[in-house]
């Protein structure tokens, strides 16, 4: 499924043929389309049109270009329009600093003005942000949005701000830019931003991708804005089209509270056990307790799966690239359930991979790399740091100061056994020196070394 979090369907452009464009976005695979006022008419009417169809919401504010005319009774009417629960968010507001239809006094009182709404009614807002970057920062901070969350909508930014505006809790969402040749610093931005914060839109009329630029952009586009972000993200369409409606889910609270995760889960084409919650480490970077999403699906485990029921889970693994032991927790822990599925798995034909701390020698106080020769086909060893130092700040291990040096020795102990070994490190910026832990990898310990972006899994 796709979904458009910002278009103005209310806007005179679709007048003429409105329920055309919103039957081709349906036909398109568009699922959910969330229709933005940007003043006090447009956000009646985009009210209204929501009432009309049952995968359309909607969303009232006024724009920042709009700012210099808004009066009290303006500002009243918006109110009581936005307690109408078929409003599921505030906006479109922010600063535009690029434009200057009005001055930025009056764009930072009606931000302010739009956020302390939000928080009253407790919905979140929708920001604009046009080289405003510094002051829409602060004034979300200041103005406490965090408390209600919200969208950066056609985010503009490079990476360093799409990372500061996650930390303050928002979303981030990529409209028809992101396919245009020259948007390499956006593509950066989408890169590094966490999947669980991320969102498609159109922002129709306005900014078609690539294939129709210059031309009325409409819902149905969003399609081209998934399969570049899918593509940046080294998902599938079926992934992005999971962890979106997920996004959805969690911003606004739709659908069913989140209830327990399933013993196995599918992105791309490989299929991953989850094995357990527990692990050896802390990492300062894991979002076990905070947030155990992955890719749209949902991780937190009350109670460990048993061999059967991973086993009836995983099916026909022979239909997968790979299954992997990796959830949020150290799968070595398990040990003789990880052999004992591993080895059903290869006699059903499938490849097996262990995403691991490195820790399992530690963890059983022996070598075990020999009861996993033949099971595992691939080890993905988290090697995280370039020292023991950094390792134990980065990592906080049960542990503690011989961890490191354990898990160097079981990569070499590894490479022994099984036939593809893998060091990973997570792109932790200012945290990790991401090419000396390479180098380690490569000339100390011999086995490749790969990237991994924070908060990304799998
Ligand atoms: S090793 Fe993995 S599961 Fe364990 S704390 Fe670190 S990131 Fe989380």
């Amino acid at each position: 499924m796709f979904i458009d979090t910002h278009a103005h369907l209310e806007m005179e452009q679709f007048d003429a043929d409105r329920a055309e464009v919103i039957q081709r976005a349906k036909k398109a695979g568009v699922g959910m389309i969330v229709t933005v006022g940007s003043d006090l008419e447009g956000s009646f009417k985009a009210v209204d049109i929501a009432r009309q169809y049952d995968f359309i919401h909607a969303a009232v504010g006024i724009h920042p270009h709009e700012s210099a005319d808004v009066d009290e009774r303006m500002l009243a009417n918006l109110k009581k329009l936005a307690r109408d629960p078929i409003v599921i968010a505030i906006g479109e507001t922010g600063l535009d600093y690029f434009k200057k239809y009005a001055s930025r006094e009056a764009q930072i009182q009606l931000f302010k003005k739009h956020i302390k709404l939000a928080r009253e009614i407790k919905k979140p807002v929708i920001v604009h942000c046009r080289d405003a970057w510094e002051d829409v920062l602060s004034i979300l901070k200041a103005e406490k949005a965090e408390e209600v969350g919200g969208i950066i909508h056609c985010f503009s930014g490079n990476r360093e701000m799409a990372l500061k505006c996650v930390d303050l809790g928002f979303f981030i969402s990529f409209a028809g830019p992101l396919t245009y040749p020259k948007s390499s610093q956006l593509r950066e931005a989408a890169m590094a931003v966490p999947s669980e914060r991320l969102f498609t839109e159109t922002d129709c009329p306005y900014l078609a991708p690539q294939s129709n630029r210059g031309r009325r952009n409409e819902p149905a586009f969003v399609v081209e804005t998934a399969k570049k972000l899918a593509e940046i993200k080294g998902v599938s369409l079926e992934d992005l089209g999971r962890i979106i409606l997920k996004n959805m889910e969690t911003l606004f609270k739709m659908g069913e509270p989140d209830g327990l995760g399933k013993p196995v889960y599918k992105i791309r084409n490989s299929l991953y056990v989850n094995v357990t919650m527990r692990c050896t480490n802390a990492c300062v970077f894991c979002g076990r307790e905070r947030n155990p999403i992955v890719a749209g699906h949902n991780l937190k485990l009350d109670n460990e799966p048993s061999v059967e029921e991973a086993i009836r889970g995983i099916g026909d693994p022979s239909a997968y690239d790979e299954v992997v032991f990796c959830g949020y927790g150290e799968p070595t822990l398990r040990l003789d359930f990880v052999k004992e599925v591993a080895k059903q798995v290869k006699e059903k034909g499938g490849k097996v991979r262990i995403n691991t701390n490195g820790q399992g020698n530690l963890i059983h106080n022996r070598n075990i790399l020999p009861e996993l020769h033949g099971l595992v086909d691939v080890i993905s060893v988290s090697l995280n740091a370039e020292d023991a130092e950094h390792y134990r700040l980065l990592s906080r291990p049960e542990f503690g100061e011989g961890a490191y040096q354990a898990v160097k020795e079981f990569i070499k102990e590894a490479v022994k056994y099984i036939p593809k070994v893998v060091a990973t490190a997570v792109r932790v910026p200012g945290r990790v020196d991401i090419r000396q832990c390479e180098k380690l990898a490569e000339e100390e310990l011999k086995v490749p070394f790969r990237v991994r972006e924070f908060n990304v899994v799998g």
